[in-house]
């Protein structure tokens, strides 16, 4: 069996061999150089083609196609970006609808070409349920968020408030306080979507040399162990692993995220819970939880993640059992008939964070480099609005596309933020989580008095400013 398979339920799934491609033997020249078949490597080369089919373009992959999060991920096909109101704000209402349209489109993109491709991925778009579940702060500061929304003129259709009995009708979880639900977004199968796109792209002419580090890169060039490739441009779409490639290390931050799988659950289960219509769901709180019922009746759930000093890959993600049962005590919260269910899957992958905590899509012709990326664990939709938009800039297309805040078309990788340095870092991203895991323990403890709650929210609050 192949060490691939236990990345995740997802390559577990699979049901082709996982046989590796054949690895770069000998030097070529090339128009368009992609490091990593991930999405947002696969959706470039894909959009290319189309565009240009008589460009030259290859692919090369440390391990296989989808051996990183893409392979690993939680399936919500979300059709936002992380920050997009921050990046938005500023833009008339007219321009800020257009772009939210285009964010909105990303999943009804996305099934147009598995639709054309015949990748079977279990794409369904049943919406999200963002959920105040635990305790009443929750609903307060959602509501906060869609009143946020709704002055940027966004409306019921995109986002709208459900009472506890109207989200009851989707999802019956514990304790209710209310949900968003947001309509633009589906769920898949995530290992499925990455390896369709990878024979997707080969079928247009793409090799993808598997088992191929790139073990350096520059302009013009992408250094591997038994060949070079010569390039008019460089395109490294690796995404958490940005930490270990000199050039992009310090813009780019891993960041683990760990989930877990229960076993198929029975009918009788799902009665009870809800969650027929393909949605996902998350609990609001400052620290992520998302979830999913996928096509074999298991529940799919992610929560919290980690950050390793000096900017470490986490390569061993066999979770401990402390790592699992922190899972298991977040959905039995939600699901308390699930709190003894056997969980057959955990695992983990390394994402990344930009500086300025949301994604970029630059393009620099000077030196023939074009890279998408700090996508901050919502890069499934993201990534593939990233390959449609470095296709764009590449091709010197003119569209909509490459005129959204999220693209970098002057200053090259330096204008992108870079992060601090040791150990700032590392007691920064601490001392935020712990403000949030202690704003969640007091909140969620029914006995703290007002003025503790007010504090806790004060100090997370805080905390969360230095994330702007
Ligand atoms: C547990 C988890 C849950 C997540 N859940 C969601 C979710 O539900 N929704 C969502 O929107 N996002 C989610 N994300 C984030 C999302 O999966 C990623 O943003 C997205 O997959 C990034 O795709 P990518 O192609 O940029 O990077 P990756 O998929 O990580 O691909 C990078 C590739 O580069 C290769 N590589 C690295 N170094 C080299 C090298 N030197 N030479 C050659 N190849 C190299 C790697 O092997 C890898 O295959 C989640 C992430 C994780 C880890």
């Amino acid at each position: 069996m192949s060490a691939w398979r236990l990345n995740s339920l997802w390559m577990d799934q699979l049901d082709e061999p996982l046989t590796p491609r054949a690895s770069l033997q000998q030097d070529l020249d090339v128009d368009v150089a992609i490091i990593g078949a991930g999405y947002t490597g696969l959706w470039t080369a894909y959009y290319l083609k189309r565009h240009a089919p008589q460009l030259n373009v290859a692919i090369v992959e440390a391990q296989t196609a989808g051996f990183g999060a893409s392979g690993r991920n939680g399936g919500w096909v979300m059709g936002n970006l992380l920050g997009d109101d921050r990046m938005l704000a500023g833009f008339s209402a007219e321009d800020r609808r257009a772009s939210y349209d285009l964010l909105f489109g990303i999943p009804d993109e996305v099934k147009s070409v598995i639709d054309r491709e015949g990748i079977d991925c279990d794409y369904r778009k049943g919406g999200a349920l963002y959920c105040a579940a635990r305790y009443p702060e929750q609903e307060a500061s959602l509501r906060a968020y869609l009143d946020k929304l709704y002055k940027q003129d966004l409306t019921e259709a995109d986002y709208r408030w459900l009472t506890p009995e109207q989200l009851s009708s989707q999802l019956r979880i514990a304790r209710a306080y209310g949900a968003i639900h947001f309509s633009h977004l589906a769920t898949i199968q995530p290992a499925r979507l990455v390896r369709g796109l990878a024979r997707a792209v080969e079928a247009l002419g793409v090799p993808i040399y598997e088992n191929t580090p790139a073990t350096d890169w520059q302009a013009g060039q992408v250094t591997t162990a038994h060949g070079r490739i010569r390039c008019r441009w460089v395109v490294p779409a690796v995404e958490g692993y940005a930490a270990s490639m000199p050039a992009l290390a310090r813009y780019q931050l891993p960041v683990q995220s760990l989930i877990v799988a229960t076993e198929p659950l029975p009918a009788s289960v799902w009665d009870e819970i809800g969650l027929n219509q393909g949605q996902a769901f998350g609990e609001s709180s400052r620290q992520v939880t998302y979830g999913q019922r996928s096509m074999d009746n298991r529940l799919i759930f992610g929560a919290r993640g980690g950050y390793q000093f000096g900017g470490r890959l986490r390569e061993n993600f066999d979770l401990s059992t402390s790592e699992v049962e922190l899972r298991r005590y977040l959905f039995g919260e939600l699901f308390p008939q699930l709190k003894k269910v056997r969980i057959t899957h955990s695992w983990g992958g390394n994402l990344g964070m930009s500086r300025r905590f949301h994604p970029h899509m630059l393009c620099d012709r000077s030196s023939g480099i074009a890279l998408a990326g700090g996508y901050g664990g919502e890069g499934v939709a993201a990534s593939n609005l990233g390959g449609r938009t470095l296709a764009d800039l590449i091709l010197e297309r003119d569209t909509p596309l490459v005129h959204q805040p999220w693209v970098i078309r002057e200053g090259g990788l330096k204008a992108l933020k870079a992060w601090e340095p040791e150990p700032c870092r590392w007691l920064g991203y601490n001392a935020i989580i712990r403000s949030f895991v202690s704003e969640d323990q007091t909140l969620a403890d029914p006995a703290t008095p007002a003025w503790r709650r007010k504090i806790a929210m004060g100090v997370a609050d805080f905390m969360e400013g230095f994330m702007k």
